[in-house]
């Protein structure tokens, strides 16, 4: 890994892929259902017209990927970003299936992108794309065989559009296609906040496992998305001192503690955490590596890099991102004695709630907020304690021990259903 250029560092497909084979290697797993598993089963690459609000004709390209529907059907986000590609979208499919095995629920995994800049685009333009996207994906999404969700730069109104476009396709409302849609469509009570509830309840488990305190634990998060400001939200209910944000724009540092209800007010009329008052300004990249004892990367790809990581000073990282840390981070980050809770079961939550929602489609019954909250945390409790227990069985770092119980559980699932033809 030594010899490895930055940019090989940073593409998430070979930076899945490494730890993929290390796990993989470590399990002893059998050589074809490696070659099985190391791909993606199917990808989807879609270029399709759009009229722009001025008249003009513009061509998207999107893609999904499926890695796999061993345990169920496949599921995952689609993202909208200017800076989407296929490596990117390949990655995060598989995490998608290391995850959803993670936390035992019957999904493979899959994920979406359109490579597009939201930002730049008006309502109507995101709304024709969205549904043109869907369309162009009718045959290979459905309730049983790959079900969206939302993930960077899309939300609940994007998932309405899309149960909308493949409902009109299918003649009858069909609310399982996806998860993560509004409420009053068949969405999930809790799914909003479940991402962020998740990691909130990783940390009161890696706090408990090293006996530390959570009253007055120094939180310092990247990212105020749905993600981060749901974890700063309901970590500072919990009596965590939240004492750095640090988005796209720039940061904010208050030793004594962010009151995050006063920033998500103050984000909701000014579109960015910058110029809050609570808090002084600061610049983002310097958060990352500031003193605290848990840091969050809520955001992207790639924020923890062998450029970095020697000087981050958490006692423990949770990774609300997917992909967050490289893999020769990973190896800084051990020798640093970092207790590291890997996104494929940091970020679960967020899916896990999409199971229920999934569920709940499928009953026509929906359950109480108390009802989803509990089964979410015992969920995540249950998984940490088999991550840690596999980490220490086998003498690995947290994220090997996450990919090996994740493959083991996908692989001895295709080798029981056997391979077709
Ligand atoms: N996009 C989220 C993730 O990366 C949620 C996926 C889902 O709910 O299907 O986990």
């Amino acid at each position: 890994m030594a010899t490895m250029t930055l940019e090989q560092e940073i593409n998430p497909w070979e930076a899945q892929a490494a730890r993929f084979d290390f796990a993989a290697r470590k399990l002893n797993l059998d050589e074809g259902l490696w070659k099985v598993l190391r791909y993606p089963s199917r990808e989807i690459i879609v270029h399709f017209p759009i009229m722009m609000d001025d008249g003009r004709v513009e061509v998207f390209t999107g893609f999904r990927v499926q890695h796999s529907i061993a345990r169920g059907p496949s599921k995952g986000g689609i993202r909208y970003s200017p800076d989407v590609t296929l490596d990117e979208i390949r990655a995060l499919a598989s995490w998608m299936t290391w995850k959803c095995a993670v936390v035992n629920i019957p999904f493979g995994g899959a994920k979406g992108g359109v490579i597009c800049d939201p930002k730049k685009m008006s309502q109507g333009e995101l709304e024709r794309m969205t549904r043109r996207y869907t369309s162009e994906l009718i045959e290979f999404l459905g309730p049983e065989k790959d079900v969206p969700a939302p993930d960077m730069n899309t939300n609940e109104q994007t998932m309405a559009w899309i149960m909308d476009t493949y409902s009109m396709h299918m003649r009858q409302t069909v609310t399982s296609v996806v998860t993560g849609k509004p409420l009053s469509i068949g969405g999930s009570r809790g799914r909003r906040e479940a991402t962020g509830r998740g990691i909130g309840v990783v940390c009161d488990e890696a706090l408990k496992y090293l006996h530390l305190p959570r009253e007055g634990c120094r939180v310092i998060i990247q990212g105020f998305g749905n993600v981060g400001s749901n974890a700063a939200k309901l970590m500072a209910e919990k009596g965590y001192k939240i004492v750095g944000i640090a988005e796209y724009d720039g940061g904010l540092y208050n030793p004594h503690g962010i009151d995050i209800g006063m920033l998500m007010e103050y984000r909701r009329s000014n579109a960015s955490v910058v110029g809050f008052k609570g808090a002084e300004p600061f610049d983002s990249p310097e958060l990352v590596i500031a003193e605290c004892d848990i840091f969050i990367p809520a955001a992207t790809e790639n924020v923890i890099t062998s450029r970095n990581a020697d000087r981050i000073k958490a006692r423990i990282v949770c990774e609300g991102a997917n992909g967050p840390t490289t893999a020769v981070a990973d190896d800084i980050l051990a020798d640093k004695e970092i207790f590291v809770i890997p996104d494929i079961l940091a970020n679960a939550g967020g899916v896990t709630a999409s199971y229920f929602e999934w569920v709940q489609d499928r009953q026509g019954y929906f359950w109480k907020e108390a009802l989803i909250n509990e089964q979410l945390e015992s969920i995540l409790v249950e998984s940490f304690d088999d991550v840690v227990r596999y980490s220490v069985a086998h003498g690995v770092n947290n994220r090997i021990a996450a990919y090996m119980l994740a493959i083991d559980r996908v692989a001895s699932t295709i080798k029981q259903r056997g391979i077709y033809a």
